[in-house]
């Protein structure tokens, strides 16, 4: 029975899910194709769940690369993506802080630019930074040369905005290729992909998202959130879905850079050393 239960959460885990905005159609295939299958919880983690706990606040992770976010049973990482949106974000800052929880936030180019005092706080606050392109495109569908500039582009002005050093990336629409992602990695950029969508994207009330992701988390045991800072209903439902987690006993750990930044993480990349 044992034997049986594991073997169906690895079979959940290995479940690619929808990209991180709504997409035309002829982007779906290019999104599937870009997302890095999930590794399983490992076994010894999913026996010693530890049960309720108190707070909220889980450990750090440090992230080097993202073999390095391994969850244990009971671990939630929370991303937001797409943002800063003025009002929005804020709001959603305020609710993580008042269940002492911290975030990555993986920030559009164009939308730090546009909204810099939204943008600064977020890094003020303690949460992390991401980038997340200059303007949202699929970059899978783009030049090389094209989709490079675009990232670079984004990080420069999120990183400008922020006043913070943004090593994690996630690709819009979760769309990427061998070629950029080897880019990335040489340049000690970590590519941080989500494990469970709330796809608080689609025109869902905020309680359908929440127990969209409730359910979701409940029944694979951890996993990297995806919501987005630039929709109401994402605000409206965050306190439930923390009331939620926190009965259920899950924590919400922290990914922050690893120590070194400065040093690229692939000293020599080729396309065979490069993790999908
Ligand atoms: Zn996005």
């Amino acid at each position: 029975m044992r034997s049986f239960r594991l073997a169906f959460l690895a079979c959940l885990s290995i479940l690619s899910l929808s990209a991180c905005a709504s997409r035309p159609p002829e982007q779906v295939a290019a999104a599937k194709l870009a997302f890095a299958p999930e590794k399983p919880t490992p076994a010894a983690d999913i026996m010693s769940f530890p049960g309720p706990r108190r707070g909220l606040a889980g450990r750090a992770i440090r992230v080097n690369h993202e073999s390095d976010i391994v969850l244990a049973r009971g671990e939630v990482a929370l991303t937001f993506d797409d943002g800063p949106y003025p009002g929005r974000t804020s709001a959603i800052l305020d609710t993580l802080d008042s269940y002492g929880v911290k975030a990555t936030f993986f920030m559009v180019g164009s939308m730090a630019s546009a909204h810099p005092g939204a943008a600064r706080a977020v890094a003020a606050r303690g949460h992390t930074i991401g980038t997340h392109s200059q303007d949202h495109r699929n970059l899978s569908s783009i030049s090389f040369e094209a989709a490079m500039a675009d990232i670079d582009q984004g990080r420069r002005n999120v990183m400008a905005a922020t006043g913070s050093p943004a090593r994690f990336f996630r690709f819009p629409y979760l769309a990427s290729t061998p070629a950029l992602r080897q880019q990335l990695a040489s340049q000690g950029i970590v590519d941080v992909s989500p494990t469970v969508d709330s796809k608080d994207y689609f025109s869902s009330t905020p309680d359908q998202v929440r127990s969209r992701a409730i359910s979701t988390l409940v029944r694979r045991g951890s996993g990297v959130v995806l919501f987005h800072d630039i929709h109401q209903r994402t605000v409206s439902m965050l306190p439930g879905f923390l009331d939620d987690l926190k009965a259920r006993g899950f924590s919400v750990v922290r990914l922050v850079p690893g120590q070194d930044g400065s040093a690229p993480l692939v000293a020599s990349a080729t396309p065979a050393s490069v993790p999908q």
